[in-house]
C-alpha cells in the first residue's frame, strides 16, 4: 500500500514562458525540476526518477550545466535528491525501487547515489539512452555516464501496456502502482498511476506534457518542450492519450515535472503530500 507521496523538486529554471508555452509572452516563469517521494508500506521509500545529486546539472557536462547556470537555473545541494530523501526520513541505502519515466539527463544525475535500487524502466527507453543521438548526448540530453554502469539495477521491461489500454501493469501485485507506456517525449516514455491511501489517485505524467495548459489542450508547446521531444508526431498522439484518460479519470491529480503552476506550489509553500 502506498502510504504517502511527497511531490517536491530539485531546483528551477527561470525562463520566458514562451519558451515554454508558444505564444506565452516574455514574463520569467520558474520551470521547475521536480520529482516524487513515495512511502510504500512493505518497500520503503520510492522516487520518481532521481533528477539530481549534490553537484546539481553538471551531469550534464560542462557545456549544458555552465549555459543553463548563466541562463537562470537555480540550484542548492539541499534541493538534491539525497538531501530531499534525508527531509523526508530516509536515507539514499533505503531505497529499493525508483520508477523511471525517461532517462533525459534532468531525471538521472542521482541514480548513482542509490546503491540498493532497482530502477524499473522500459527496455526501449534503455536501449535509446545507451546510444543516444550525438546532439543529445553533447549538450545533457542524456547523460550516460548517470547510469551506464548501473545494468544490474534495472528491471527493463518491453511488456507494458499502453495508456491507451487503460489499465496498467500492476508493479507490486497490490493495486498501488500502475506502470504504462506512453512514447513520443522519447522513444520508452513511461507515466505511473499511484493509489495512494485515503484516497488521492495521482497521474504522474512526467514530461508526456511539459504544462498543464499544454495537457489540457489550452496552449502549444513552446520552443524548449519541442526541442526536448524524441518524435513530435508521437508525442501529440501521446497527449491525445493522456486527455482521453484524464476525461475518464477526472479526479486523477496531474503531475508534470516541469509546469510552472505546480513549481510555483511546490517552490514557494513546501512539498505537496498526499495521503494522509
Ligand atoms: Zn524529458
Amino acid at each position: 500500500m502506498l502510504e504517502k507521496f511527497w511531490l517536491t523538486h530539485s531546483g528551477y529554471y527561470r525562463v520566458f514562458r514562451n519558451i515554454l508555452i508558444a505564444g506565452g509572452g516574455f514574463e520569467r516563469v520558474r520551470m521547475p525540476f521536480l520529482f516524487g517521494i513515495g512511502l510504500h508500506s512493505e518497500h520503503g521509500p520510492i522516487l520518481m526518477d532521481a533528477p539530481f545529486d549534490e553537484d546539481g546539472p553538471a551531469n550534464m557536462g560542462v557545456l549544458a550545466s555552465n549555459f543553463l547556470s548563466a541562463t537562470g537555473l537555480s540550484f542548492a545541494p539541499k534541493w538534491s535528491v539525497p538531501a530531499r530523501l534525508e527531509e523526508f526520513g530516509f536515507h539514499t541505502d533505503d531505497v529499493e525501487h525508483v520508477l523511471v519515466t525517461h532517462l533525459h539527463g534532468d531525471h538521472t544525475g542521482a541514480m548513482k547515489c542509490l546503491p540498493n535500487a532497482t530502477f524499473h524502466l522500459s527496455q526501449a527507453e534503455w536501449d535509446h539512452a545507451n546510444d543516444p543521438p550525438f546532439v543529445g548526448r553533447t549538450f545533457g540530453e542524456y547523460c550516460p555516464d548517470d547510469y551506464a554502469s548501473l545494468g544490474e539495477q534495472m528491471q527493463c521491461r518491453d511488456d507494458l501496456p499502453h495508456l491507451d489500454d487503460g489499465e496498467g501493469l500492476d508493479l507490486f501485485g497490490d493495486g498501488s502502482i500502475e506502470v504504462f507506456s506512453l512514447p513520443g517525449h522519447t522513444p520508452g516514455h513511461c507515466v505511473y498511476r499511484l493509489h495512494v491511501q485515503g484516497g488521492d489517485t495521482i497521474f504522474y505524467a512526467a514530461d508526456a506534457a511539459h504544462t498543464l495548459l499544454q495537457a489540457s489542450g489550452e496552449a502549444e508547446p513552446g520552443l524548449m518542450p519541442r526541442q526536448f521531444t524524441h518524435d513530435m508526431p508521437k508525442a501529440n498522439e501521446a497527449l491525445a492519450s493522456l486527455r482521453r484518460f484524464l476525461e475518464d479519470h477526472p479526479d486523477d491529480e496531474l503531475i508534470l515535472c516541469h509546469d510552472p503552476e505546480l513549481g510555483r506550489q511546490v517552490i514557494d509553500e513546501g512539498p505537496v503530500l498526499f495521503g494522509e
